[in-house]
């Protein structure tokens, strides 16, 4: 499934139901220059973790109920719903988001990534990943290695340190150790 290119919130929304009809699509409001970005992101993840993008009900741009006022996320999971939530307040323009995402990364609160706004996505399909991975064999494996943090943000909590190591690994690139070893197990448990 080749992605065309797309254009507007509107066609990307139309191409999402269309391949991916469990999900609901609402990208209306994101900046267009990150269109192509957020659908290739969520599409090439889609594709290897199939099971995890079927456990999903939506992929949006929204606002965000309840969120710190003085730490907003960039993007969220909703656990109870299955959702993927890119806060609008951020996504709307992406000037803005790429040096929220620069300031973190220089500051260590995230890793370095050649793709940090595709990473962000990755993050979140990562927790979703884990409602999946929980439970597994390859979890119990996970549990018993030794942590070793590729950011800050990875020290909060278990939450936190899967969904970080996973978006590190991706695109499955090579990420010798910790970071790989982890991503394998999530690969095992997902097949
Ligand atoms: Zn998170």
């Amino acid at each position: 499934m080749n992605l065309p290119k797309l254009a507007s919130a509107q066609e990307a929304n139309e191409w999402g139901n269309a391949n991916y009809p469990n999900i609901k699509w609402c990208l209306d409001g994101l900046d267009e220059s990150l269109i192509q970005t957020v659908v290739e992101q969520f599409h090439l993840l889609a594709q290897s973790f199939p099971r995890v993008a079927e456990s999903l009900s939506g992929y949006c741009v929204g606002e965000v109920l309840d969120e710190p006022e003085d730490r907003p996320g960039l993007a969220y999971y909703d656990r109870d719903d299955g959702v993927i939530i890119l806060n609008y307040r951020f996504w709307r323009d992406a000037d803005d988001l790429r040096k929220k995402v620069d300031v973190g990364m220089l500051n260590r609160f995230r890793f370095f990534s050649t793709n940090p706004i595709g990473a962000l996505i990755a993050h979140e399909f990562g927790h979703a990943a884990y409602e999946l991975f929980c439970g597994t064999e390859e979890y119990d494996e996970w549990k018993n290695l030794v942590p070793c943090y590729v950011s800050n943000y990875a020290k909060e909590n278990e939450l936190e340190l899967f969904a970080e190591t996973f978006a590190y690994c991706v695109p499955l690139e090579y990420r010798p150790g910790y970071p790989g070893r982890t991503y394998q197990l999530v690969v095992d448990a997902m097949v």
